[in-house]
Protein backbone atom coordinates (compact mmCIF):
# COMPACT_ATOMS: atom_id res chain seq x y z
CA UNK A 1 0.00 0.00 0.00
CA UNK A 2 1.53 3.50 -0.64
CA UNK A 3 0.64 5.54 2.73
CA UNK A 4 0.73 9.19 3.19
CA UNK A 5 1.62 10.18 6.61
CA UNK A 6 0.89 13.88 7.77
CA UNK A 7 2.56 14.57 10.96
CA UNK A 8 1.62 18.02 12.88
CA UNK A 9 0.88 19.60 16.53
CA UNK A 10 -2.36 19.85 15.11
CA UNK A 11 -3.42 22.37 17.64
CA UNK A 12 -6.25 22.58 16.09
CA UNK A 13 -6.35 21.11 13.08
CA UNK A 14 -7.74 23.07 9.86
CA UNK A 15 -8.73 22.92 6.18
CA UNK A 16 -5.28 23.33 5.49
CA UNK A 17 -4.07 20.15 6.45
CA UNK A 18 -7.66 18.47 5.33
CA UNK A 19 -6.93 20.01 1.79
CA UNK A 20 -2.99 18.91 1.68
CA UNK A 21 -3.83 15.28 2.89
CA UNK A 22 -6.70 14.95 -0.04
CA UNK A 23 -4.60 16.76 -3.10
CA UNK A 24 -1.55 14.50 -1.98
CA UNK A 25 -4.01 11.36 -1.76
CA UNK A 26 -5.14 12.40 -5.20
CA UNK A 27 -2.07 13.77 -7.01
CA UNK A 28 0.46 10.35 -5.73
CA UNK A 29 -2.78 7.72 -6.18
CA UNK A 30 -2.35 6.87 -2.27
CA UNK A 31 -3.88 4.44 -0.45
CA UNK A 32 -4.96 6.12 2.62
CA UNK A 33 -3.38 8.94 4.60
CA UNK A 34 -2.50 8.51 7.92
CA UNK A 35 -2.54 11.70 10.85
CA UNK A 36 0.22 11.52 12.80
CA UNK A 37 -0.28 13.95 16.39
CA UNK A 38 3.05 15.01 17.81
CA UNK A 39 3.26 14.08 21.34
CA UNK A 40 6.09 16.33 22.35
CA UNK A 41 6.66 18.66 19.80
CA UNK A 42 10.19 19.55 20.86
CA UNK A 43 10.52 22.54 18.12
CA UNK A 44 7.52 23.72 19.66
CA UNK A 45 8.56 22.85 23.32
CA UNK A 46 8.30 27.17 23.81
CA UNK A 47 4.93 27.42 23.19
CA UNK A 48 1.98 25.94 25.03
CA UNK A 49 0.50 23.07 23.30
CA UNK A 50 -2.84 22.01 23.98
CA UNK A 51 -2.96 18.43 25.59
CA UNK A 52 -2.21 15.52 23.60
CA UNK A 53 -5.60 13.96 24.19
CA UNK A 54 -7.40 16.88 22.72
CA UNK A 55 -5.18 17.05 20.10
CA UNK A 56 -5.84 13.28 19.07
CA UNK A 57 -10.00 14.05 19.68
CA UNK A 58 -9.96 16.91 17.39
CA UNK A 59 -7.97 15.23 14.47
CA UNK A 60 -10.65 12.02 14.99
CA UNK A 61 -13.42 14.51 15.23
CA UNK A 62 -12.27 15.90 11.37
CA UNK A 63 -11.41 13.09 9.48
CA UNK A 64 -14.02 10.92 10.51
CA UNK A 65 -16.39 11.09 7.98
CA UNK A 66 -13.67 10.31 5.51
CA UNK A 67 -12.40 6.50 4.75
CA UNK A 68 -9.31 7.81 3.44
CA UNK A 69 -8.17 8.94 5.98
CA UNK A 70 -6.88 7.46 9.53
CA UNK A 71 -5.24 8.94 12.22
CA UNK A 72 -2.57 7.45 14.57
CA UNK A 73 -1.94 7.83 18.54
CA UNK A 74 1.46 6.24 18.23
CA UNK A 75 3.72 9.67 18.58
CA UNK A 76 1.45 10.89 21.56
CA UNK A 77 1.81 7.25 23.16
CA UNK A 78 5.62 7.20 22.82
CA UNK A 79 7.01 8.80 25.82
CA UNK A 80 9.73 11.44 25.46
CA UNK A 81 10.19 14.07 22.69
CA UNK A 82 8.64 13.27 19.23
CA UNK A 83 11.22 12.66 16.42
CA UNK A 84 9.76 11.82 13.12
CA UNK A 85 12.27 9.07 12.74
CA UNK A 86 11.16 6.92 15.18
CA UNK A 87 7.96 7.08 14.05
CA UNK A 88 9.49 5.69 10.15
CA UNK A 89 10.99 3.26 11.69
CA UNK A 90 7.71 1.45 13.92
CA UNK A 91 5.71 2.08 10.88
CA UNK A 92 8.54 -0.09 8.49
CA UNK A 93 8.71 -2.79 11.31
CA UNK A 94 4.82 -2.90 11.55
CA UNK A 95 4.24 -2.78 7.81
CA UNK A 96 7.33 -3.68 5.89
CA UNK A 97 5.77 -3.90 2.42
CA UNK A 98 4.10 -0.30 2.40
CA UNK A 99 5.55 2.73 0.52
CA UNK A 100 5.55 5.60 2.76
CA UNK A 101 5.03 9.34 2.22
CA UNK A 102 5.62 12.22 4.51
CA UNK A 103 3.48 14.99 3.94
CA UNK A 104 4.88 19.05 4.50
CA UNK A 105 4.21 22.21 3.96
CA UNK A 106 7.29 24.48 2.62
CA UNK A 107 7.80 25.83 6.03
CA UNK A 108 8.55 22.44 7.44
CA UNK A 109 10.36 21.16 4.27
CA UNK A 110 12.60 23.89 4.78
CA UNK A 111 13.05 22.64 8.40
CA UNK A 112 13.76 19.11 7.31
CA UNK A 113 17.65 19.61 7.77
CA UNK A 114 17.21 20.69 11.56
CA UNK A 115 15.61 17.41 12.61
CA UNK A 116 16.76 14.28 14.86
CA UNK A 117 18.98 11.83 12.26
CA UNK A 118 17.35 13.73 9.21
CA UNK A 119 19.43 12.55 6.91
CA UNK A 120 18.24 9.05 7.84
CA UNK A 121 14.78 9.75 7.65
CA UNK A 122 14.59 11.55 4.10
CA UNK A 123 16.10 7.94 2.88
CA UNK A 124 13.63 6.22 4.66
CA UNK A 125 10.66 7.64 3.12
CA UNK A 126 9.11 9.71 0.19
CA UNK A 127 9.23 13.54 0.72
CA UNK A 128 6.20 15.66 -0.20
CA UNK A 129 5.97 19.10 -0.32
CA UNK A 130 3.00 21.37 -0.29
CA UNK A 131 3.07 24.81 -1.12
CA UNK A 132 2.30 26.62 2.12
CA UNK A 133 1.18 30.10 1.68
CA UNK A 134 3.93 32.71 3.65
CA UNK A 135 6.56 29.81 3.19
CA UNK A 136 9.25 30.68 0.17
CA UNK A 137 10.23 27.77 -2.04
CA UNK A 138 13.70 26.88 -0.36
CA UNK A 139 16.29 25.16 -2.26
CA UNK A 140 16.81 22.10 -0.34
CA UNK A 141 19.82 19.15 -0.44
CA UNK A 142 17.43 16.13 -0.52
CA UNK A 143 15.02 14.64 -2.73
CA UNK A 144 11.40 15.93 -2.37
CA UNK A 145 8.40 15.33 -4.48
CA UNK A 146 6.04 18.51 -4.85
CA UNK A 147 2.15 18.75 -5.01
CA UNK A 148 0.50 21.93 -5.64
CA UNK A 149 -2.40 22.74 -3.60
CA UNK A 150 -4.88 25.72 -3.97
CA UNK A 151 -3.29 27.88 -1.41
CA UNK A 152 -5.11 27.91 2.09
CA UNK A 153 -4.03 31.41 4.21
CA UNK A 154 -4.77 29.39 7.40
CA UNK A 155 -3.00 28.21 9.95
CA UNK A 156 -3.48 27.13 13.59
CA UNK A 157 -2.37 29.84 15.16
CA UNK A 158 -4.82 32.20 13.00
CA UNK A 159 -7.16 29.64 14.59
CA UNK A 160 -6.34 29.69 18.19
CA UNK A 161 -6.61 33.56 18.07
CA UNK A 162 -10.20 33.17 17.13
CA UNK A 163 -11.31 30.23 18.84
CA UNK A 164 -9.86 32.12 21.90
CA UNK A 165 -12.87 34.56 21.79
CA UNK A 166 -15.03 31.87 20.22
CA UNK A 167 -15.05 33.92 16.77
CA UNK A 168 -16.47 32.55 13.55
CA UNK A 169 -14.18 29.39 12.20
CA UNK A 170 -16.71 28.06 10.03
CA UNK A 171 -15.07 26.57 6.96
CA UNK A 172 -11.69 26.69 7.91
CA UNK A 173 -12.30 24.56 10.73
CA UNK A 174 -14.61 21.39 10.89
CA UNK A 175 -17.72 22.05 12.53
CA UNK A 176 -17.30 19.58 15.00
CA UNK A 177 -13.63 20.62 15.97
CA UNK A 178 -14.68 23.90 16.77
CA UNK A 179 -17.23 22.99 18.78
CA UNK A 180 -15.12 20.60 20.65
CA UNK A 181 -12.52 23.22 21.14
CA UNK A 182 -14.92 26.06 22.85
CA UNK A 183 -16.50 23.44 24.57
CA UNK A 184 -13.76 22.32 26.46
CA UNK A 185 -12.14 25.66 26.35
CA UNK A 186 -9.28 24.72 24.84
CA UNK A 187 -8.15 28.17 23.59
CA UNK A 188 -9.77 30.80 26.22
CA UNK A 189 -7.61 33.13 28.01
P1 LIG B 1 0.95 26.58 13.95
O1 LIG B 1 0.29 27.80 13.34
O2 LIG B 1 0.55 26.30 15.37
O3 LIG B 1 2.48 26.58 13.77
P2 LIG B 1 0.24 24.94 11.64
O4 LIG B 1 -1.01 25.56 11.10
O5 LIG B 1 1.52 25.20 10.90
O6 LIG B 1 0.42 25.29 13.18
P3 LIG B 1 0.92 22.14 12.08
O7 LIG B 1 0.10 21.15 12.81
O8 LIG B 1 2.17 22.60 12.74
O9 LIG B 1 -0.04 23.38 11.73
O10 LIG B 1 1.24 21.63 10.59
C1 LIG B 1 1.33 20.28 10.23
C2 LIG B 1 1.75 20.18 8.76
O11 LIG B 1 0.74 20.75 7.92
C3 LIG B 1 3.03 20.94 8.42
O12 LIG B 1 3.79 20.18 7.49
C4 LIG B 1 2.54 22.23 7.79
O13 LIG B 1 3.46 22.79 6.88
C5 LIG B 1 1.30 21.74 7.06
N1 LIG B 1 0.32 22.83 6.92
C6 LIG B 1 -0.33 23.45 7.92
N2 LIG B 1 -1.16 24.40 7.45
C7 LIG B 1 -1.03 24.37 6.09
C8 LIG B 1 -1.62 25.14 5.02
N3 LIG B 1 -2.50 26.13 5.28
N4 LIG B 1 -1.25 24.85 3.75
C9 LIG B 1 -0.36 23.85 3.51
N5 LIG B 1 0.24 23.09 4.47
C10 LIG B 1 -0.09 23.35 5.74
Amino acid sequence: MRIGILGGTFDPIHIGHLIAASEVHRALNLDRVLFIPAGQPWQKSEQLVSPASDRLAMVSLAIADDDRFDVSDMEIARPGDTYAIDTVHSLQKVSPDDEFFWIVGDDVLARIPTWHRWEEFVDSVTVVAVNRVGAPHVSVNFDYQRVEMPDVAVSATLLRQRLASADECLYLVPRDVAKYAITNGLYSL
